[in-house]
């Protein structure tokens, strides 16, 4: 019997990953080695006992003794905090889901390789901030590591046998999230309920709001580079709004493929669950007449300045990619707690960048995780000054 663990299960990705294992037979057709969550220890425990989990790991000690009462009589062991987290990472398994939002996702992920299985991978945050590093573990380990963020699930299907090298562009969609059609003046005041209603896909609360300001996009940039190995200049992003077609992969000859489905994040998570298999899975399928039509446009970069940022990101290379990830999540941060605006947050994360590669940090390759980690704090505490250093000016 197959064994899985899920990492962040009790997120938007990590509820459709159980929801696609329970339809597939659940414990009758899998051995769940381990599942983890944050907070929400009450469902955490849920899927536990659906799914029979060896064991079940909050991120935060001080939720186990609810977690413990949760598990109570079932046959799964309860376990917190960050080295419990590594501890059920270690448990071999065939197929670990990585699905933690942020940059918490990394370890997790990166200890999962050692036993050489298929890493799922949703967490973006683990190839932005440790591109190299990553596959490097994963070479080094005969692991595999799957796309489940759709775009490059889309890329990863569209690209087929195809070397890299047969590639002209590859083309990511992007709807262009809540604020699209929002007057560029007004969106220094947008709030947190309106960046929050994404137009087509019910994601996470935190990839909602990076989809208004496209720094999920940017992120995914990034992920596109360091996951295929591809020229930066060679990645377009193109407004796509009906966010039917995933990703494209323009070849040389000038053939273009593209990935088509509903907005259903089952897609990805089932290709990567079923690979090399395609099996059934539980998404609508593409009513094409009844759609009618498919548009794509160019960002405009005034309105959407993570792009652009990413780019530098890219450029600067070495652990800037962690900077700009840390940057940008305690941006997102102190926007939601209402501490900056909605456009402050490209702002933060430009002066995070120029801050730190004054200084020559930035420029250095990351040796180890512990390279990455420590970026990654420093790049919080300059976004945390810039925030203290002109909040008051937004
Ligand atoms: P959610 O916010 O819905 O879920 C995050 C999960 O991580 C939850 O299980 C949460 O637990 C857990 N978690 C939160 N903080 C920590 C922490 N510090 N340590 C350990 N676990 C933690 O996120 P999503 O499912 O939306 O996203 C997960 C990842 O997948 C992200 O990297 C995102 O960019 C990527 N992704 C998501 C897509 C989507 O459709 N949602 C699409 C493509 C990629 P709890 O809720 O119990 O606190
Ligand atoms: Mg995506």
């Amino acid at each position: 019997m197959r064994r899985l663990s899920i990492f962040g299960a009790t997120g938007s990705v990590g509820e459709q990953t159980v929801d696609l294992i329970l339809r597939a037979g659940g414990p009758r057709t899998y051995r769940t080695v381990a599942v983890t969550g944050g907070q929400n220890v009450t469902r955490l425990a849920q899927i536990a006992r659906e799914l029979r989990a060896e064991i079940a790991v909050t991120a935060d000690p001080a939720r186990l003794d609810d977690l413990r009462t949760a598990l109570r009589g079932s046959e799964t062991q309860a376990a917190a905090g960050p080295a419990a987290m590594l501890e059920a990472a270690d448990r071999p398994a065939d197929w670990v889901m990585s699905a933690i939002v942020g940059a918490a996702g990394l370890a997790p992920g990166f200890r999962a390789l050692r036993h050489g299985s298929t890493l799922a991978l949703a967490n973006k945050e683990s190839l932005v901030t440790a591109g190299p590093l990553l596959l490097a573990e994963a070479a080094r380990h005969g692991a595999r590591i799957l796309p489940v963020d759709s775009e490059h699930s889309a890329i990863f299907q569209a690209l087929g046998a195809d070397p890299v090298d047969r590639v002209e562009r590859m083309i990511l969609t992007a709807s262009g999230g809540a604020l699209r059609d929002w007057p560029l003046d007004r969106l220094a005041q947008a709030t947190v309920a309106d960046a929050g209603r994404h137009p087509n896909w019910a994601m996470g609360q935190r990839i909602t709001i990076d989809s208004a300001s496209m720094f999920n996009k940017a992120m995914e940039v990034i992920e596109t580079r360091e996951f295929f190995g591809i020229d930066p200049a060679r990645i377009e992003v193109v407004i796509h709004r009906e966010s039917i077609v995933h990703s494209m992969v323009a070849f040389r000859d000038g053939a273009v493929m593209a990935h088509m489905g509903s907005p259903d994040m089952r897609h990805a998570i089932g290709y990567a669950l079923n690979w090399p298999e395609r099996l059934s899975l539980p998404v609508a399928p593409l009513d094409l007449p009844a759609l009618g039509r498919l548009t794509f446009e160019a960002p405009d970069e005034a309105r959407y300045p993570a792009l652009p940022l990413a780019r530098e990101a890219m450029r600067i290379r070495g652990l800037a990619g962690a900077a700009f990830n840390a940057g940008k999540e305690r941006a997102l941060d102190h926007f939601l707690a209402g501490r900056i605006g909605f456009m402050a947050m490209a702002g933060v994360v430009e002066a995070v960048l120029t801050t730190l590669s004054s200084d020559g940090s930035l420029q250095n390759d990351a040796r180890a995780l512990e390279d990455v980690l420590a970026m990654d704090h420093l790049a919080r505490i300059r976004a945390d000054e810039a925030v203290a250093a002109g909040a008051a000016a937004r």
